[in-house]
């Protein structure tokens, strides 16, 4: 049998105002917030949030959560049940980096099918503070989302903050 791909829709806007299961934060290794979309998401989620990454931090990710992996946490305030954190590379020019972005996508979407989400928001991972070329990051984002959706994620929203990358996305699509 073979299995349908989920429903992707493009949003232009914030994605913490998504009513969602899962949110997914473009979040740095140490899990303790930064800039972009990681800080919407702390200052709306709330202070359960960092609380949560804190205990993951304490009991798994003495180091940090590795670039390309995924895990998540409560929501806090925000209307989703998880935030899925993941960590996307930092773009390279002289080394390809491609298949950690993938991964980010790959992994947040496993993490969402183990927890029974089965809508999920992305954000553009690493196409802001960590420069990755939009045109490319919304390739990478679509062909993984398509490949590698378990069977219960039938909602997938990329949510984008411009309209460049909207436009980008559509494309991708
Ligand atoms: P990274 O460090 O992975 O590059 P950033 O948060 O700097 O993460 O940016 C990732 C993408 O998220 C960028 O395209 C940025 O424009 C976008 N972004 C920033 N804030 C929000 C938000 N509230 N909702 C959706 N996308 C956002």
């Amino acid at each position: 049998m073979t299995q349908s791909p989920p429903v992707i829709t493009l949003v232009h806007g914030d994605i913490t105002d998504q009513h969602v299961d899962a949110i997914v934060n473009a979040a740095n290794s140490s899990l303790l917030g930064g800039g972009g979309v990681d800080g919407a998401i702390h200052r709306r989620g709330g202070p359960a949030i960092l609380e949560d990454c804190r205990k993951l931090r304490a009991s798994h990710y003495g180091r940090g959560l590795p670039t390309g992996k995924a895990v998540a946490t409560t929501a806090g305030r925000l209307h989703a049940r998880w935030v899925i954190h993941t960590v996307g590379p930092v773009h390279s020019v002289v080394e390809d980096r491609s298949d950690l972005l993938a991964s980010c996508y790959r992994e947040s979407l496993r993490v969402a099918g183990e927890l029974g989400a089965t809508s999920i928001a992305f954000p553009a991972v690493s196409t802001g503070i960590y420069g990755w070329p939009i045109d490319d990051g919304a390739r990478i984002a679509v062909r993984t989302v398509r490949e590698a959706a378990p069977a219960s994620v039938t909602d997938v929203r990329f949510v984008l903050f411009d309209t460049h990358a909207y436009r980008e996305f559509e494309k991708a699509l």
